[in-house]
């Protein structure tokens, strides 16, 4: 047996990015116990980077030792019970796992669709609720990955405010790309990723309730059927600074490090220039695809600066181009889902992944890809 040595890549998929060096060796510090006090001294001010990051003043923001989807599914078991009417917009992948979120909880559910590569229309969002005035939740993707598309959370949360319902925010690509504000835009439940804008490995994920979120889960009938997931026995957990945590699970002791590096690196940055940094760099890349003939497939006002999806010429084998960009330039990027699976690539720009350099050697290895 040799060890394992990958070989050193360029990221710029739809995830994971470029993971920065400094949280890198972060990670590699020695592993101390997780219930140690100054591993309790971490998870607080992992918790104070967090709200920072959303925005938010909620007691109730935590990271979960698992990927962006646990984050889903938490914010799904914890705030739906049986029977509870669901409001889910899908516009892409992500939406509609939301939905199988639903129907998996005995959610009643409601899918307001929109087509790929589009935002969420918020008429829509209105009609459906003014047709369900019983509605309990509603969901929506902030950044759709498989589309690149940005949806106005801001207007469907305030739709869904003034029908009384809880919101759900999927910001597992937006937050640190692009404006995320919980609190001013009345976000109930918004969570997101390591390994998309924040520049660290996949594994871990964060979320955050707000106080009416954390009433009706505190107002169940049922207990959350999922054990792991469930926020009454992770804020047990991640609480109780002075010694009052008790075992839940093991946390992820180095991945902890890697995220607490990555949000201080977010907040030295600022996060409007964090967001600037993203547009000014998808500008950039728009202008050297524009240089090879290449187009985007959304429309300019809905796109996402750190997810492009770009159409693949007509006479091209998009995976052949991948193929060739990751054996002779060790560049990933990524293919298209769905509808758009065959005809576009997914060009990512999150995080570190968003430098000039890479802009400069994606389109240099397009330029010599699509040569043939
Ligand atoms: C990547 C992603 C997820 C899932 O995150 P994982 O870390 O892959 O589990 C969920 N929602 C969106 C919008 C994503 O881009």
């Amino acid at each position: 047996m040799v060890a394992f040595s990958p070989t050193p890549r360029t990221l710029m998929g739809p995830g994971p990015s470029d993971v920065h060096p400094r949280i890198l060796a972060s990670m590699s510090k020695p592993t101390i116990g997780h219930l140690d006090p100054e591993f309790s001294r971490l998870m607080e001010d992992i918790k104070k980077q967090m709200r920072s990051v959303f925005l938010t003043e909620n007691t109730y923001t935590l990271p979960l030792s698992a990927p962006g989807s646990a984050a889903m599914e938490s914010a799904f078991v914890n705030l739906v019970e049986p029977g509870d009417k669901v409001v889910v917009c899908a516009n892409g992948v992500f939406g509609m796992r939301m939905a199988e979120n639903v129907r998996r909880i005995g959610g009643e559910l409601v899918l307001v669709e929109d087509p790929w590569g589009e935002p969420v229309d918020p008429e829509k969002l209105r009609e459906a609720l003014k047709e369900h005035p019983d509605t309990k939740v509603v969901s929506m993707v902030h950044a759709e990955t498989s589309t690149g598309v940005r949806s106005d959370v801001k207007e469907l949360c305030k739709i869904a405010k003034s029908f009384g319902c809880l919101t759900i925010v999927d910001s597992v690509t937006g937050l640190g790309g692009v404006e995320l504000q919980v609190d001013a835009w009345h976000i109930d439940v918004a969570y997101s990723g390591t390994q998309k804008c924040l520049s660290a490995p996949p594994g871990i994920s964060l979320i955050t309730f707000s106080e009416a979120a954390a009433e009706k889960v505190k107002s169940r009938n049922q207990p959350v059927q999922s054990w792991f997931l469930d926020l009454s026995l992770l804020m047990a957990y991640w609480d109780g600074d002075g010694g009052g945590r008790t075992y839940h699970h093991t946390a992820p002791v180095n991945a902890m490090y890697g995220l607490h590096e990555a949000l201080a690196m977010l907040l030295e940055e600022g996060l409007e220039s964090s967001w600037n940094r993203h547009a000014r760099v998808h500008k950039e890349l728009a202008n050297g695809l524009f240089g090879l003939g290449l187009d985007f497939v959304v429309a300019e006002e809905h796109r996402l600066p750190q997810l492009n999806l770009i159409k693949c010429p007509d006479e091209t084998d998009e995976a052949s181009i991948r193929k060739r960009a990751l054996e002779d330039f060790n560049l990933e990027i990524g293919s298209g889902l769905g509808v758009f699976a065959g005809r576009v690539w997914r060009i990512g720009l999150m995080g570190y992944s968003a430098r000039k350099e890479n802009v400069s050697l994606c389109i240099s290895a397009l330029k010599e890809c699509l040569a043939g």
